[in-house]
């Protein structure tokens, strides 16, 4: 499995990109900085995307994806999520004021003559179900809004993103079942002196992440891979999670490219 690191923070600055995942070159996990991470023909080598909730670091760019792509691919682009996030994109992106409704433009490139630029296609939390030759599932995790740790599983593995999340029991319960874990995406944004803030806000500190690992029981040697981090507090988060002494803890750093 291919992981290509469009973004991995919890906001934007000349040097934090907010959170976009490419895996296998085709799907997308999270929308946040994913135009200028890519160009034009590689945008429209994206079939999916599957989105984790509504909030705007992740879901972002993909007006901006919908734009790009008409004219030149040949097929709809696929938004996968829940009911609570497609209303949200429906009602507040594309609802032609923000950006025009794509899911009823046809787009001229795409000979089919009933399909849509975009087809947003929601899921219920907890279902499993397949995108190409990738099997998806998703797990409820705590956020203040609607939000779905995503399990991809190619030939090699499963890859774990966590989303943002709060301290959980479900997702420790699933990821402990697998067998195949490649890599697992978590979570950190505030250092550990703004704990109240994380606690309200649905996301962790280094020694949030640090407590929470303790429920990590995996079956395989995968590695920890920490995104999300808030770019005004990056390097205290780096000398606070490098204080974890935890050696499968690795930081990811924008465009950073693994193969599973
Ligand atoms: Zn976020
Ligand atoms: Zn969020």
């Amino acid at each position: 499995m291919r992981l290509r690191v469009l973004g991995c923070h919890g906001g934007e600055s000349a040097t934090h990109r907010a959170t976009c995942f490419l895996i296998n070159d085709s799907l997308l996990l999270d929308a946040g900085a994913l135009s200028r991470g890519l160009s034009v023909p590689e945008q429209a080598a994206i079939d999916a995307v599957v989105v984790s909730h509504s909030h705007l670091d992740h879901i972002r760019d993909l007006p901006l994806l919908a734009d790009n792509i008409i004219g030149v691919k040949n097929k709809p682009l696929d938004i996968h999520c829940t009911v609570p996030t497609a209303d949200a994109l429906a009602k507040h992106i594309f609802n032609n004021h923000i950006w025009p409704d794509f899911t009823k433009i046809p787009n001229p490139a795409d000979k089919s003559a009933d399909n849509p630029t975009v087809r947003i296609l929601p899921f219920e939390s907890g279902s499993t179900f397949k995108i190409g030759e990738l099997s998806i599932h998703t797990v409820q995790v705590n956020h203040p809004v609607d939000c779905q740790a995503i399990f991809v599983k190619d030939t090699h593995g499963t890859l774990v993103f966590s989303a943002d999340t709060g301290p959980t029991e479900n997702l420790w319960k699933e990821i402990n079942q697998l067998d195949d874990l490649v890599a697992f995406i978590y979570e950190v944004s505030f250092p550990n002196n703004m704990r109240q803030l994380a606690e309200v806000s649905g996301h962790l500190t280094p020694e949030m992440l640090a407590e929470e690992l303790k429920k990590f029981e995996p079956k395989t040697d995968a590695p920890v891979l920490l995104y999300h981090l808030k770019p005004g507090y990056t390097d205290l988060l780096k000398q606070q999670i490098a204080e974890l002494g935890d050696s499968r803890l690795t930081v990811l750093k924008p465009m950073d490219e693994f193969d599973f």
